[in-house]
């Protein structure tokens, strides 16, 4: 393996490789140990370069975004972690009125599962009341690569009038873990908006996908099963109300502001509707559970411990590992299994760990 890695990193740009890079550096939670190689991607066309020739040579590759929704293990990751680091918005035609029509036709609706509970607790905002429809609006293709980060590609497009992402402000991220994991904000999620995903296919090769190939759900895409690399994707964004999508998305990053930064987001999945009813919760949150089921507010484990501000965010208190941070998850799925029967599942991509280190908790 040396003689392979070494290949790549002959060919790598010494100005943005790291060789035992920690992984921490690139989380949003600070936790994580070395990549083997670390390397950011200048372009897309390095990119795919980089990653064909690591593949060629059968060194492991890693994908990572903006790393806000990544648990990585304290013994890191073997072989070669990249980033995209290539950052084109394209701002393409408006799509015409029929094409429009059929787009909203075919657009597949998740039922969604966000739920406040407004009533007691710590988990206080609401959104609903920031909530309109802008299905009336012309569109317009905006073209936009994985490594952009989506806090910028908000209020850039916004400040070019073209709505549609204000629901997601204040969402950590990348446009391409945007669309590995199907993110939502409130009650939108991002496939409403999605055209086509230009992806690097297992074999080498580039591939445009439909929007209906992408196997989108809650929490979920079919990236999450395929060695597929997300490389741009194409989104119909509105020609809408640049004044009320600025609104919108200056409130929402308010509201959303008291939700712990130094973590890996909503810890866990949340309940399903009918567990829900079974059980008589106020709502599906697994903040709720946390915090008035099992009582585990201010649970800590090392540094790891579950967030006062939001009970379904464990955050990183100073110095904790990803085993603290396993631990917390452990403790809390055991405590709710105790309390409800339920088995709760973790939502956050677990990356590096031996299988015998997660296999009890995912
Ligand atoms: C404070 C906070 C608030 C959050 N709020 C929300 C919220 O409201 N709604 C929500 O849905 N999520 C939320 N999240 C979770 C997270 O922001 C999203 O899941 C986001 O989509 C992750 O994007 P990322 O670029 O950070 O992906 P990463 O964490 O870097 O990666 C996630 C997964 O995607 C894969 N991946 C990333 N890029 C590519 C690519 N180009 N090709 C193939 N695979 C790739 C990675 O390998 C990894 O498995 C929150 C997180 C935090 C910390």
């Amino acid at each position: 393996m040396e003689t392979q890695y070494q290949e790549l990193i002959n060919k790598l740009n010494p100005k943005y490789l790291k060789l035992n890079e920690p992984l921490a550096l690139h989380t949003t939670v600070g936790i994580g140990g070395p990549a083997d190689i670390w390397y950011e991607a200048q372009s897309t066309p390095e990119f795919i370069e980089v990653i064909n020739l690591a593949r060629r040579l059968q060194i492991p590759v890693t994908i990572l975004g903006r790393g806000s929704n990544v648990l990585i293990s304290d013994e890191g990751i073997r072989g070669l972690v990249i980033k995209n680091g290539s950052k084109n918005i394209i701002i393409g035609q408006e799509v015409p009125i029929k094409e429009t029509e059929e787009l909203e036709e075919e657009m597949e609706r998740i039922e969604y599962r966000w739920a406040s509970d407004n009533q007691k607790g710590t988990f206080k905002y609401e959104f609903k009341d920031l909530d309109y429809d802008e299905s009336n609006q012309p569109r317009i293709e905006v073209k936009i690569d994985s490594g952009v980060d989506m806090a910028f590609a908000i209020n850039f497009l916004i400040t070019k009038g073209i709505t549609g992402l204000q629901w997601y402000a204040r969402i950590p991220g990348n446009m391409g873990g945007w669309i590995y994991n199907n993110v939502h904000g409130g009650t939108h999620f991002i496939n409403e908006l999605v055209k086509s995903v230009d992806v690097l296919s297992d074999n080498g090769a580039v591939v445009t996908l439909k929007a209906s190939d992408l196997n989108f759900g809650y929490d979920k895409s079919r990236f999450h099963n395929s060695n597929e690399v997300i490389l741009s994707v194409t989104l119909n964004l509105f020609r809408g109300d640049k004044e009320k999508a600025k609104y919108v998305a200056l409130e929402w990053a308010k509201r959303k502001a008291i939700q712990p930064h130094r973590s890996t987001g909503s810890v866990f999945k949340n309940i399903s509707k009918d567990d829900q009813i079974r059980l008589n919760y106020p709502t599906a949150s697994i903040g709720y559970i946390i915090e008035h089921v099992i009582k585990f507010t201010g649970f800590k484990i090392g540094d790891a411990g579950v967030s006062k501000a939001h009970h379904g965010f464990i955050e990183n208190f100073g110095k904790a590992t990803a085993k603290d941070y396993i631990s917390v998850i452990r403790e809390i799925q055991k405590a709710v299994y105790k309390a409800n029967g339920l088995k709760l599942h973790p939502e956050i991509f677990l990356l590096g760990f031996k299988k015998e280190e997660i296999s009890d908790i995912i």
